[in-house]
């Protein structure tokens, strides 16, 4: 069994970008998988932005995506939403990304993600939130793309890798080991 993965824009965000996006994405993975991006964005509803403070209920937007393409999730798809914004989700002032595994879906902000290294940050956000969707918890190797960031600079402290623990995880939850 392999891995199929939608990149889904939600608002603009750069398809070219994207593109690369999925193809580390696909590089740094233990398993096999496919990467595809979904080029014409999702519009973002606003009932799922909080004009307060001026963020996405990120749960809610999973939400969104779910009701888009429950069709996929159901046959295993894993649906990841690229935001061009920042998220919450209750009791945290921001997240970098949300996964729920139950639906197959992820987003992943980009708001706090921008700057020179604004590429290799989302693709370890991408990673993370496809490592949560297909079962991996977080890791305490602060090397290993599933370890937990609270900052920027943690996400900048770790790599677009899965540690050797996570890998053999990742392998057995996907039937490859
Ligand atoms: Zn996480
Ligand atoms: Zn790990």
């Amino acid at each position: 069994m392999s891995v199929t993965v939608l990149l889904q824009p939600v608002g603009p965000v750069d398809a070219a970008l994207l593109r690369s996006v999925a193809r580390s994405v696909v590089r740094a993975l233990p398993v096999r998988a496919r990467v595809t991006v979904n080029i014409t964005p999702v519009e973002p509803p606003l009932d799922a932005f909080d004009w307060d403070r001026l963020q996405y209920r990120a749960d809610e937007l999973n939400g969104v995506l779910y009701g888009l393409y429950r069709g996929f999730t159901g046959s295993g798809v894993k649906v990841i939403g690229v935001v061009d914004g920042d998220g919450y989700v209750e009791r945290l002032n921001f997240v970098f990304g949300l996964a729920s595994p139950e639906l197959g879906v992820a987003t992943v902000y980009t708001a706090r993600l921008r700057g020179a290294r604004f590429g290799e940050r989302l693709v370890k956000e991408v990673l993370h939130e496809l490592g949560h969707l297909l079962g991996l918890g977080h890791c305490s190797n602060p090397r290993c793309v599933m370890s937990f960031s609270n900052s920027v600079d943690e996400v900048d402290g770790k790599e677009a890798w899965f540690c050797e623990e996570c890998s053999l995880r990742l392998r057995r939850l996907v039937g490859e080991a």
